[in-house]
């Protein structure tokens, strides 16, 4: 039976949460959340987000051990790989988001949820400054303080701007649910603009420019969608200006999704052609005005402006401040995200874990790590290992480091053995000669295999579920300290570390085409390709709710197109 405190923190729960303050223990102005409610003898963890990363830890964790608060602005989980499907309302907002809630009444977990956005971590005493962002006015009590034992910090990223001048003030950005409606409204606004009377030509044809600026993966799936949109459901209601709309996707690079399959991009860059969105590489956005976008052109530098009636900037993801100012107190100062180890300790921080877009496992560490693995197998000094022990060691770093055993399956690596026996001139059948300058550098060769695991839901969710675990085995392994596992090099860490399993990608490309690459540099395209999408991603969904309210949209949307009112 549940204690009378787990009754209070329940009721607290299903009553919204914000009740639980405590007026009686003021801290700097703020207040402290009241740990009378809360179970002494269990640890709190407190978990920064709902997103991809948070939720998956706290579907996960079992709470019966801990003490678990979630701090998000936002009150549920949105199933992001939909989103460029919201913005022309081919899939409903509803349907990709489910009450953060509700997910955990599922478990039966009790956890203390707290609608409001954390502005500031205090590492030192164990505390994070969080303030609502509810409008109604709380008397001074917006801003309040939770205590910790262990922080899970899971906050995402936010748009990358690099600074460019006019982007905040004038384009959208595709990030969040809201930024989705605002994109759908906002076309539909385009085509209503466009179709007024009293306008010149050329006005109406900049009205219905639509530009992306960012040839990655959501980029590219936003011009697809809006495309079909335009082409299957806009021209048909807005006859007038059907010769006028444009589509135009900017990128800095050479080539669109170029963390692709070249198979794919060729694909992707020919099909654009065809359908005529207007695809432009080489070109770097540096200014943003009201009605003009500025452009400079790679090679010869020159500036062209372009008019348009709508700016989608999918550029890539940068730090959130509050992440910033965070970095700046534990001297992380040089880095895009918080680095951790391969355990999701945040470096040089007690019971701090990092996970998701806002974290990165740092490789620098790594390098010097596998250096130390190889000069300890070289126990007698000879400069030489047999063959069993070189693999033992490459064993080793593969165990504690899966991005390199990545590295070390790729192609070019399985002939790291050979790069070595080519310096030194040795057999390899019989012994390796030690190396490590010659290892680190056939390590670089391949530099790319090695950089940071990719910013997506796989990597987020797969990390939240990893720390779970690990926290659900903290209490056996604390009462058990010699640990069932041990690794080699001084410290001891009583689980195995993060080991990210890929399981591919998709590229929707429009037309009911998907690009997909699958492990094992498997490429499909076309139709079917499609059909894998529509499954994987209504399996994916986090409740049967979403699964069958996202089902239902494409069915309908199959039957009577897409829905353009702007309300
Ligand atoms: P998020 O999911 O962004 O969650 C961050 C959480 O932190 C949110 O709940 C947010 O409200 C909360 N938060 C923000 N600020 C604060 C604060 N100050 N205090 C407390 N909480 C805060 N990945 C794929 O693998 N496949 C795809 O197909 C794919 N498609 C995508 C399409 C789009 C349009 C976008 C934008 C992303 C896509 N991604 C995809 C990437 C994927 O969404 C991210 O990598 C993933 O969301 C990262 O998870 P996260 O938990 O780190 O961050």
């Amino acid at each position: 039976y549940p204690s009378l405190s787990k009754l209070i923190v329940l009721f607290t729960v299903s009553s919204g949460g914000l009740v639980a303050y405590s007026e009686s223990k003021p801290y700097h102005g703020a207040n402290s959340i009241d740990s009378s409610q809360i179970d002494s003898k269990k640890k709190r963890v407190l978990v920064l987000g709902t997103g991809w990363a948070g939720t998956s830890f706290l579907k996960n964790l079992d709470n019966s051990s801990y003490d678990v608060q979630v701090v998000s602005p936002r009150n549920y989980f949105a199933f992001t790989p939909l989103l460029p499907s919201v913005t022309c309302g081919t899939v409903e907002a509803r349907s990709i988001v489910e009450p953060i809630r509700n997910i955990v009444k599922k478990k039966n977990m009790e956890i203390r949820f707290w609608e409001a956005e954390c502005f500031k971590i205090d590492a030192q005493n164990k505390k994070v400054h969080c303030r609502t962002n509810q409008d109604t006015n709380l008397d001074g009590k917006e801003e309040f303080i939770v205590d910790y034992d262990y922080l899970v910090i899971a906050m995402g990223a936010r748009s990358n701007t690099f600074n460019t001048p006019g982007v905040v003030e004038n384009c959208h950005f595709l990030k969040e649910i809201e930024d989705a409606q605002r994109i759908r409204r906002t076309v539909i606004d385009c085509f209503e603009r466009a179709s007024l009377p009293n306008l010149s030509e050329e006005e109406r044809k900049r009205i219905v420019h639509f530009v992306i600026v960012g040839g990655g993966p959501t980029g590219v799936e936003f011009a697809a969608e809006l495309h079909d949109f335009v082409c299957e459901d806009l021209v048909k209601l807005y006859p007038a200006v059907k010769g006028l709309v444009k589509i135009t996707l900017l990128e800095a690079g050479d080539h669109i999704l170029n963390m692709f399959d070249k198979r794919i991009t060729s694909f992707a860059e020919e099909k654009f052609q065809r359908d005529g969105i207007h695809v432009k590489t080489g070109s770097m956005v540096v200014k943003v005005s009201d009605k003009a976008i500025s452009t400079k052109e790679r090679g010869n530098e020159e500036i062209s402006s372009i008019p348009y009636g709508m700016v989608v900037w999918s550029t890539g993801i940068g730090t959130r401040p509050v992440v910033m100012d965070f970095m700046k107190q534990i001297n992380q100062t040089n880095r895009r995200a918080l680095a951790t180890d391969e355990w999701l300790r945040v470096e040089g921080c007690d019971s701090i874990y990092a996970l998701g877009d806002c974290a990165t496992i740092n490789q620098r560490k790594v390098m010097e790590d596998i250096s130390a693995i190889f000069s300890k197998a070289d126990k007698d000094k000879s400069g030489t290992l047999t063959v069993k022990e070189f693999q033992e060691v490459i064993d080793d770093i593969c165990e504690r480091y899966p991005q390199v055993e990545l590295y070390l399956k790729s192609k070019q690596m399985r002939n790291i053995v050979d790069l070595l026996k080519d310096s030194k001139g040795n057999d390899a059948k019989e012994s390796i000669e030690l190396d490590i300058e010659g290892f680190k550098s056939a390590l670089s060769q391949v530099d790319s295999q090695m950089k940071n695991l990719p910013a997506t839901a796989q990597v987020a969710s797969q990390q939240g579920t990893y720390l779970a675990r690990c926290f659900n085995r903290m209490e056996v392994c604390e009462n058990n300290p010699e640990g069932p596992l041990r690794f080699r090099g001084t410290g001891r860490h009583r689980f195995r570390p993060f080991r990210y399993k890929h399981l591919g990608q998709f590229a929707p490309l429009g037309g009911e085409q998907t690009a997909a690459q699958l492990p094992g540099d498997w490429v499909s395209i076309g139709h079917s390709s499609q059909w894998l999408w529509y499954s994987v991603y209504a399996s994916k969904q986090v409740s049967w709710r979403t699964r069958m309210l996202v089902i239902s949209d494409w069915a309908r949307r199959f039957v009577s197109g897409r829905d353009s009112s702007r309300i």
